[in-house]
């Protein structure tokens, strides 16, 4: 089943407003097994509107139009879906009751513009709306255009002097006009029009799942999955990345939601032979949170000293709600001398404030200080001054003290590349992944 959406808003032309509907409108209908052919958006423009609807009724089984079912004179969605359709409006009755009991209960009179929320295009079905005052429309629309307009200027009643587009041979195509508030819109969505289309999708389903790594490189990544990324496999793998996580987003597309959810499991799995431990979480995951969890899970707590992430690997450990449950103290000694006067760390300038042994010992001595289980520190060059020939920008030592064992500190060489934002980030998540190896007992692999 193919479907279009289209958005329908100046605001939304003219960047103003993201459209947010057309993304959320996607999910809900790929879960359900559309195949979303376009996104479409116009502005609040009657014959544009109607172009629109009419040249996506050609190409789609089901067409979502969202916003333009306003009161004022620019939301123009219900008199292009009439002049599509070739018909007049009419007014539905029981919704201009409804709307004249919600004003009545707030105890206004309903202003006189809004009488225009009760008319539908004639052979069209009225939607209700359980929080405001647009109703939706369900209308069966015969065809896409074959044709082109021959009429000019712009119009606000439907079947105004312009010809109408000549529909094409297609199939009707059903479209639900919704209204653009995210809000509304969804709610209207989920309770009267996604039923409808499951049923006329017949049961076909999508199911999804993102997991996420981070340590190796995309091109990496599709290597070990192989043939799992092959194009035209169902379930499907499709790699994205952001902020230095690889995502893997698993689609399952069957026939029922049983075989999709078996299939999509399956796949799941097999990336999880093909990685490993790199595969850190799934869906709303995050390294700070899936490392928040295994530090609950083992009663354990975590402390930080950093310096070129200036605290970013604190915030990120505290991003969490709850995580006092794991992180005690945050220590940032950026300058040599605060290595030494808040840490004790000794001979910082013979070492250099960038090594593995500066590191060793601002970790060391945050664990002890603190008391913590773990401590992370980091020092580094984020660029895009103080690099040396010997310490390009991007290097970047990472320390993991641990109260635990004999060998209780492990100090780490890294060349991160990018900028200074990239490099202060990508030390801050390593930092995490190094302490999440720990925590999962597994040497760190790479
Ligand atoms: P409308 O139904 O056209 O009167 O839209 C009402 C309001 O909903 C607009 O002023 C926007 O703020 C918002 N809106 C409309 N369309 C969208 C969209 N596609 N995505 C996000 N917000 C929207
Ligand atoms: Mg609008």
């Amino acid at each position: 089943m193919v479907a279009i959406i289209l958005s329908v808003g100046d605001e939304l032309v003219l960047g103003q407003t993201v459209d947010t509907n057309s993304a959320w409108l996607s999910q809900q209908l790929a879960a359900v097994g559309c195949d979303i052919a376009a996104h479409a958006t116009v502005g609040d423009d009657q014959r544009a509107v109607e172009h629109a609807i009419a040249e996506s009724a050609g190409r789609c089984d089901v067409l979502i139009v969202s916003g333009g079912l306003g009161p004022t004179e620019d939301d123009l969605t219900r008199q292009a879906i009439a002049a599509v359709m070739k018909v007049d409006l009419i007014l539905s009755e029981e919704w201009l009751a409804t709307m004249q009991g919600f004003f009545d209960k707030i105890g206004r009179t309903m202003p006189e513009s809004n009488k225009i929320q009760a008319m539908i295009p004639r052979g069209s079905k009225m939607i209700f709306n359980t929080c405001g005052t647009a109703a939706g429309i369900e209308a069966t629309i015969s065809g896409g255009v074959s044709g082109q307009r021959t009429g000019a200027g712009k119009s606000t009643t439907p079947n105004a002097d312009h010809s109408p587009l000549t529909p094409g041979p297609s199939a009707g195509c059903v479209l639900f006009a919704v209204p653009g508030v995210p809000k509304e819109m969804k709610a209207m969505f989920a309770r009267d029009v996604l039923p409808h289309i499951e049923k006329l999708a017949g049961g076909a389903a999508i199911r999804s799942r993102t997991l996420h790594t981070f340590g190796l490189g995309e091109s990496t990544v599709a290597e070990r999955l192989g043939e799992l990324m092959k194009r035209g496999r169902n379930p499907s793998v499709g790699t994205t990345v952001s902020g230095g996580v690889v995502s893997l987003r698993v689609n399952a597309r069957f026939e029922s939601v049983e075989r999709s959810t078996r299939e999509l499991q399956n796949t799941v799995d097999a990336c999880h032979a093909a990685l490993g431990d790199v595969i850190y979480g799934q869906d709303e995951d995050t390294l700070p949170s899936v490392v928040g969890r295994l530090l609950i899970k083992k009663g354990s707590s975590v402390a930080t000293a950093e310096s070129c992430t200036g605290g970013l690997l604190a915030k990120y450990l505290t991003d969490a709600a709850g995580s006092s449950a794991y992180f005690t103290h945050g220590w940032i000694t950026y300058a040599d001398r605060a290595k030494g006067q808040l840490l004790g760390v000794q001979n910082v300038e013979q070492n250099g404030a960038v090594s593995a042994e500066t590191v060793r010992q601002m970790s060391q001595s945050a664990m002890k200080e603190s008391g913590s289980t773990y401590a992370l520190a980091i020092s580094g060059i984020a660029g895009p001054t103080g690099a040396t020939p010997e310490k390009p920008v991007g290097t970047v030592y990472i320390a993991l003290a641990a109260a635990e064992g004999w060998q209780s500190v492990e100090a780490r060489h890294f060349l991160f590349p990018g900028d200074r934002e990239m490099v202060r980030d990508r030390s801050a998540k390593m930092a995490m992944t190094m302490l999440r190896y720990r925590l999962l007992g597994t040497p760190l692999p790479f």
